[in-house]
């Protein structure tokens, strides 16, 4: 078996992390949902949106393609391609439609438990403990028996993986790098893959599709699954016009998440309305899949789950990660309001009841040293040599995102926050520091770094929204459930198209748990599919 190092998050190419997120070496690119930056939440009860209104039936006469096959996916992301190997490897004609002109992937870290990367590393993961984080995390709102699914199978879908990624010699590893003192057990489940992280997997897993024969449509969205009594196709619309896809053995719907979409997020994640940031710059995840499987009767989870994060710059598209460390952070009323070192969906929920739902993060001159206390995990360190180090800092004071002063009294004024407020909340911070306690808001008191070298520098930071995670509901067996939980026959879903799995927010301390809903569940459907009587 090949030989498999473990990761510290500090050391691995940091370049590749954002892949497909519009982020590189620092620099903003733009992104979607920046419109929406202090907006208040609309929830209007009586209100009928436009998606509420299936539409009315393609008819016969616009289709003017019609293709075959066992097995359709809709979606080429990572359940989505998941599911294709899956289904493809099991001998199954597999037709794929994905709507951009190729696959989607961001970030890098995989969750899986019992692989063999693990074990080769001497990682032993507490199955009982993880399932209990989930469950824990969801308030309870997630099905047990799908958390219990994705923690007995995702060891042996990744192994399949790590074979694939072998053949390929694609390079993995553990990431190792946990938060040792956090109040919240981390669990270092995620494996990544190398050199570009998500993006090496979306290669590979493109490139098996390819070996496998998958018929991969891109550029080819769908529209609209085809149901009599039970879903036999689905109609997409390729570039000649309609193209009408067969299925004889199931539809995969894996479209992901409706994080993009303005009126879903009203009606089922209003939170995600305070963000200032959209990090899926791609913009595709408009709920499609969610309203067809709805539109021929399926049920959506009733909560909602957005993937939230702190220490987004307004107006920049983008993080900087000085201002996501867990230093000192007051409201706009220059008043400190909670532990500044919770999960990051934890702190963006913090962030979001404070007026405006804006912060201010501070420091003092000595950031440099303090960064090694902080010590930030998954997507937050500052170890980061190509983002962070005093020319980065310079560029985002340059850019007036970053403000420096040399007196605290000086600083609240340049923050334009109520000055003595913010002089005492800083005196009463300098105060905890000081006992090593946080009287206050029970922070961490590895994390309590005093404010008292000048210069002083602080940035004013929102919330962004990475994806959601509440999609339809679903069955072990991955089939789509109507509003009577009764299965639709010849209608599965995964990733974040998928329910049930994820509730509240996001569990950070799962590491790289969504890729491993997503790669497991797009895994088991395709062989499950492929494996039914057509
Ligand atoms: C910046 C960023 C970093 C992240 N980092 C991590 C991480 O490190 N670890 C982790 O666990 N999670 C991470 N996440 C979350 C994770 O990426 C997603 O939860 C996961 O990729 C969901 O996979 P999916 O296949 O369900 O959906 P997606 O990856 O969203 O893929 C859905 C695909 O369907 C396509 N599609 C949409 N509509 C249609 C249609 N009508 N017809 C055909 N195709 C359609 C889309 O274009 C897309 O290609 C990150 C998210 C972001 C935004």
């Amino acid at each position: 078996m090949k030989k498999v190092e473990t990761e510290n998050r500090r050391n691995f190419l940091k370049g590749s992390l954002f892949a497909g997120a519009g982020i590189a070496a620092g620099v903003a690119t733009g992104s979607a949902g920046s419109a929406f930056a202090a907006e208040a939440p609309v929830k209007d009860a009586c209100k009928r949106y436009s998606f509420e209104n299936p539409p009315a039936p393609i008819p016969a006469s616009a289709i003017k393609t019609t293709k075959t096959a066992d097995v359709v996916v809709l979606g080429a992301g990572v359940a989505g391609l998941s599911a294709a190997i899956a289904a493809a490897e099991k001998g199954a004609k597999v037709i794929l439609l994905e709507k951009r002109n190729t696959f989607t992937m961001h970030g890098g870290w995989n969750g899986a438990i019992g692989d063999r990367a693990h074990k080769a590393a001497g990682i032993t993961i507490p199955k009982d403990k993880v399932m209990a984080d989930l469950m824990r995390f969801g308030a309870y709102h997630p099905n047990a028996s799908l958390i219990q699914l994705w923690a007995n199978e995702s060891g042996r879908v990744m192994d399949n993986i790590l074979d694939i990624a072998d053949a390929a010699g694609v390079q993995y590893k553990v990431d190792t790098d946990i938060k040792e003192h956090w109040p919240y057990t981390e669990f270092p489940l995620a494996i990544n893959f190398f050199p570009a992280m998500q993006f090496t997997l979306g290669q590979m897993f493109e490139k098996k599709c390819k070996a496998l024969g998958v018929e991969m449509l891109y550029e080819t969205p769908a529209v609209q699954l085809i149901r009599k009594s039970k879903v036999t196709g689905v109609i997409a619309k390729g570039k000649e016009g309609y193209v009408r896809v067969d299925a004889t053995k199931g539809v995969i719907v894996c479209t992901g998440c409706y994080g993009s979409n303005r009126e879903m997020q009203e009606k089922y994640s209003p939170r995600v309305l305070k963000t200032v940031n959209n990090q899926y710059s791609e913009g595709s995840n408009t709920g499609d899949g969610i309203l067809m499987g709805m539109w021929v009767g399926g049920a959506k989870q009733e909560t909602d789950c957005p993937m939230l994060w702190d220490g987004m710059i307004p107006g920049h598209g983008i993080f900087v990660d000085i201002a996501r460390q867990p230093f000192l952070n007051v409201n706009l009323l220059g008043e400190r309001y909670a532990n500044e070192d919770a999960p990051f969906g934890y702190t963006a929920n913090a962030d979001n009841q404070q007026p405006k739902s804006l912060k201010w993060t501070v420091w003092d001159g000595k950031w440099d040293a303090d960064k090694e206390k902080l010590h930030g995990t998954v997507c937050e360190n500052m170890h980061i040599p190509v983002f962070w180090n005093s020319k980065s800092y310079d560029m985002w004071k340059s850019k007036g995102v970053i403000i420096e002063a040399d007196t605290i009294e000086e600083l609240g004024r340049k923050m334009n926050v109520p000055v003595d407020a913010f002089v005492a909340s800083v005196k009463r911070y300098n105060e905890l520091v000081a006992k090593g306690v946080d009287e206050d808001f029970g922070k961490d008191p590895e994390k309590l770094t005093s404010i008292v070298k000048a210069p002083f520098g602080a940035a004013k930071v929102g919330t962004g929204v990475l994806v959601t995670l509440d999609g339809l509901r679903i069955n072990t067996k991955l089939q789509v459930l109507d509003t009577e939980g009764h299965p639709i026959e010849g209608l599965y879903a995964a990733g974040n198209a998928s329910g049930d799995f994820f509730s509240n927010d996001y569990p950070i301390t799962c590491v790289g748990v969504s890729h491993g809903r997503a790669v497991t569940f797009g895994w088991l459907a395709g062989e499950r599919v492929a494996a039914l009587k057509a």
